[in-house]
């Protein structure tokens, strides 16, 4: 193995990324060395790209960027049991603590002091990166690279969709962004009566209803009221999925939900926004915020339900070698995308 390797830096306090020369990592007893295949672009990453406030307050200049991945493992720490090398694998880019309540009652996903590889730690861009063995996700052969390379946002959305009972409900999701798809297809896949889905982009509406079997609705130029009434919906959406951070679709969901509905929230607003506390105490509605995935349910989850027929393929619309990274950042950030795969073969 070389002890140099290429990886994709936030070299600069400014706009890009850039691609480097590292040393390989060096693993602790507890760690694994993965020698990287396929990493998908998110939309974290298009923040660091941009170094916008949030990134510039989080992220340390100099940090190897990336945390959807998948790959290889091909050194193993001491310490480290029931991993091969040869193993393909992805895995979970939140390093978790293991001293507060949360955690210790084995809900790792809801420990407050997580790091983030890619954000705080060092990053999945990378030809070799370095993980906890707690944190590798085995693949089973059925699943491939480029799948195993958005498993994270796959995650999201299969945790924000199981948050509430589906089978037979009438699912309302805000935002078609590919973790959005996503969710729709898994909630198709899990047995929901009819998924809608909103937004603004007409692209990314036309994605969604060629990835699953979804009504796309663009807010923009058509009624949802309408469509609520041509599907025969009586009462509104049982459950809803906000995934836009916008407070206009935030607002509609709760305008169309039914009495006692139910709303999963991952999408981020921009800053502190206005509710309408009293229509939500009215409909005697229930909001959970979904952060991450649950380590490791939601991932046992989604990798049976995509070894039983759950097909989100369609979802990569653009695959390309990783020396052209650039083009792929350039496509995520004219929202013209669905997940951008690199190939770091
Ligand atoms: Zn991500």
């Amino acid at each position: 193995m070389r002890n140099d390797m290429k990886a994709l830096a936030k070299t600069k306090p400014e706009v890009g990324l850039w691609m480097e020369h590292r040393p390989v990592p060096e693993i602790g007893p507890d760690d694994v060395l993965i020698r990287i295949r396929k990493t998908g672009i998110c939309g974290t990453d298009i923040h660091i790209w941009n170094w916008d406030d949030w990134a510039a307050r989080t992220v340390p200049v100099g940090l190897v960027t990336g945390h959807e991945f998948a790959g290889e493992i091909v050194e193993i720490g001491r310490n480290v049991e029931g991993l091969a090398i040869g193993q393909r694998c992805s895995g979970e880019g939140h390093l978790i603590g293991k001293q507060s309540r949360q955690s210790r009652a084995g809900k790792f996903h809801l420990d407050p002091a997580t790091r983030g590889i890619g954000v705080n730690e060092q990053g999945a861009f990378a030809e070799y990166l370095r993980l906890p063995a707690f944190n590798v996700v085995p693949l089973p052969d059925e699943i491939d690279d480029e799948i195993g390379a958005i498993l994270d946002p796959l995650g999201n959305a299969v945790h924000t969709a199981l948050s509430f009972d589906l089978v037979g409900e009438d699912v309302l999701i805000t935002g078609a962004g590919p973790i959005g798809i996503m969710a729709a297809a898994v909630a198709r896949h899990v047995g929901a009566r009819h998924v809608v889905i909103t937004d603004i982009n007409q692209d990314r509406l036309d994605l969604a209803a060629r990835v699953t079997d979804v009504v796309p609705v663009n807010v923009a130029t058509q009624d949802l009221r309408a469509v609520e009434g041509a599907l025969k919906m009586r009462e509104g959406f049982d459950v809803g999925m906000e995934m836009s951070g916008s407070q206009a679709a935030l607002d509609q969901m709760v305008e169309t939900m039914v009495m006692g509905g139910r709303i999963a929230m991952l999408g981020i607003p921009p800053g502190k926004s206005p509710v309408d506390w009293s229509r939500i105490v009215f409909k005697a509605i229930t909001i959970k915020g979904v952060y991450g995935r649950e380590i490791f349910e939601t991932w046992y989850k989604m990798i049976a339900m995509l070894e039983n027929g759950l097909d989100i393929r369609r979802i990569i619309t653009h695959r390309l070698p990783v020396d052209r990274f650039a083009e792929g950042f350039e496509v995520m950030r004219s929202g013209k995308s669905g997940k951008v795969v690199l190939d770091w073969n």
